[in-house]
C-alpha cells in the first residue's frame, strides 16, 4: 500500500515556480542557493505547463512565480494564462525589473491575480547598496504602474542590520504607494543571507523597537494596509513551524525542474531531489523519498521525538538545524530545549558586541553573483560550511 492510498498524506496547497535563476539583482540576503550557478538549466515553456496541469490536478490552489527574477522569462504570460485557466490564484514575486506597461498589460489579459514587489529599503542609498544595482527610483516607478493596473499589491522589505531602524519609513513608502500588504520579512539565515549573517544580524534593541513601531503603526492605521512582521527566529526560543511542516503544503519547483519541498531544501546534503522532468508530480509528493524523509514524527530525535510540543512546531526548519549543528534530523537550536541553543545565543552575542564595534571591512558582504556563486560552489564541492570562508571572498564586493 503506497502513502498516499493511507491516506495519511494531504495535498500540495501551494506550488512555487521559480522560474530562472538569473536575476539584473545582487540581493546580499538572497534566498536562492549559494551556488545557484550549478543549475544553470530551465525548464522549457511546454514543461512548466505539465507541472502546472499535473499539481493542479493533485489539489494546488495557490501558484507563485518566482525566481530569481521571473519576468527574466519571455513566457511568464503564457504561464499564468495557464494557470489561472486551471484554476489557480496566480501571484508574481518580483524586483519590479522589466515590469514595464507592456508586460504589465499583457499580465493582466493573463487573468494575474496578485503582485509581490520587493524593495530593500526606504532610501535610495540602501536599496540601491543592499541589491548592488542602482534601481530604486525604477522600483518606485514600476509600484505606481501596478497600482494604476488594478492590481492588489503586497509590498515586500527583507529586515536587518541595515534599515530595522528605518521601519516607520518603510511603513509610510508603503502606505503612499497604496499597497494593501507590507511584508516586513526579517532576514532568514539561508542562502546568501546565511553566508553574510555577521553583518546583517541585528541586535534584539533594534528588533524591539521595531515592533513597537509597527504595533503603533497597525493601531493608526486600521485595514488600509495589513502588516506582517515575520518573526526574527534567532530570537526566539521556540522555532517556526518552518513550510507549516515538511511536504505539508508546499511544493517547489526549482528553474531546472528539481522538486523541493522548501526553497532552501538544496543545501540539505544526503537528499536526492525528484525531478519533473523524469518523475510525475503525484510520485514526488507522494512516493519520493525526499519528501518523505522529513514528514510526520518518527524521523525525529530527542528531544523533539519525545516532546508534547512537536505538533506545534514540527521540530521547527531542517536546514536550520542542518546549517547550526550539522545535521537536518536535530531539533532546531532556535528552540531553548535544543542542547545545541548556546549555538544561536552566542552568534545573537557576537551580533550585539559587533554592533557596537563594527569594522565593515572584517566581514565584506558577498553580493549575489555568478563569480561569488562559483566561489561559493567551490568551497561547498570541498566540504567546507560557507559561512567559514566567506573572508576567503573579500575583495568580491561589487
Ligand atoms: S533576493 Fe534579490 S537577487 Fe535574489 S532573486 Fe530576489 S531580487 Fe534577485
Ligand atoms: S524540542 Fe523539538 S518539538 Fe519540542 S519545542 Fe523544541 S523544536 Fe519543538
Amino acid at each position: 500500500m503506497t502513502a498516499r492510498d493511507q491516506g495519511v498524506i494531504a495535498p500540495p496547497l501551494w506550488l512555487l515556480a521559480e522560474l530562472t535563476y538569473r536575476c539584473p539583482l545582487h540581493c546580499a540576503f538572497c534566498y536562492n542557493p549559494v551556488n545557484y550557478t550549478d543549475h544553470s538549466s530551465e525548464l522549457t515553456t511546454e514543461q512548466w505547463i505539465g507541472v502546472l496541469r499535473e499539481a493542479r490536478a493533485l489539489g494546488a490552489a495557490q501558484l507563485g512565480f518566482s525566481g530569481g527574477e521571473p519576468l527574466l522569462r519571455d513566457d511568464l504570460e503564457v504561464l499564468v494564462r495557464e494557470g489561472r485557466q486551471l484554476g489557480f490564484y496566480t501571484n508574481l514575486i518580483t524586483s519590479g525589473i522589466g515590469l514595464t506597461d507592456k508586460r504589465l498589460d499583457a499580465l493582466k489579459d493573463a487573468g494575474l491575480d496578485h503582485i509581490q514587489l520587493s524593495f530593500q529599503d526606504s532610501t535610495q542609498e540602501l536599496n540601491d547598496f543592499l541589491s548592488s544595482t542602482r534601481t530604486f527610483d525604477l522600483k518606485n516607478r514600476v509600484a505606481k504602474s501596478i497600482k494604476a493596473h488594478g492590481f492588489p499589491m503586497v509590498l515586500n522589505c527583507v529586515l536587518h542590520r541595515y534599515n530595522l531602524p528605518h521601519v516607520d519609513k518603510i511603513i509610510d513608502m508603503a502606505l503612499a504607494m497604496g499597497a494593501e500588504y507590507l511584508e516586513l520579512a526579517n532576514t532568514q539565515y539561508y542562502g546568501w543571507a546565511h553566508a553574510n549573517r555577521a553583518q546583517l544580524m541585528p541586535t534584539a534593541g533594534q528588533l524591539r523597537e521595531a515592533e513597537a513601531v509597527v504595533e503603533r503603526y497597525r493601531e493608526k492605521i486600521g485595514h488600509r494596509c495589513k502588516i506582517y512582521f515575520v518573526v526574527p527566529d534567532y530570537f526566539e526560543t521556540r522555532p517556526k513551524k518552518c513550510m507549516n511542516g515538511w511536504g505539508s503544503v508546499f511544493l517547489g519547483v526549482a528553474p531546472d525542474g528539481a522538486a523541493l519541498p522548501c526553497h532552501t531544501a538544496r543545501s540539505l546534503p544526503g537528499l536526492s531531489f525528484p525531478n519533473v522532468k523524469d518523475t510525475s508530480v503525484r510520485d514526488i509528493w507522494y512516493e519520493s523519498d525526499a519528501f518523505n524523509r522529513f514528514r510526520g514524527f518518527d524521523w525525529m530525535k530527542e528531544p523533539c521525538r519525545s516532546c508534547e510540543e512537536k505538533t506545534i512546531d514540527a521540530g521547527g526548519c531542517r536546514c536550520q538545524a542542518y546549517l547550526l549543528t550539522g545535521d537536518p534530523a536535530n531539533a532546531d537550536p532556535v528552540c531553548d530545549k535544543s542542547p545545541h541553543h548556546e549555538t544561536v545565543i552566542n552568534v545573537v552575542k557576537r551580533a550585539a558586541g559587533a554592533a557596537v564595534q563594527r569594522e565593515p571591512e572584517e566581514h565584506p558582504i558577498v553580493f549575489r553573483n555568478d563569480t561569488n556563486s562559483r566561489r561559493l560552489a567551490a568551497l561547498k564541492t570541498r566540504g567546507e560550511p560557507d559561512h567559514h570562508n566567506v573572508a576567503d571572498l573579500a575583495g568580491a564586493r561589487k
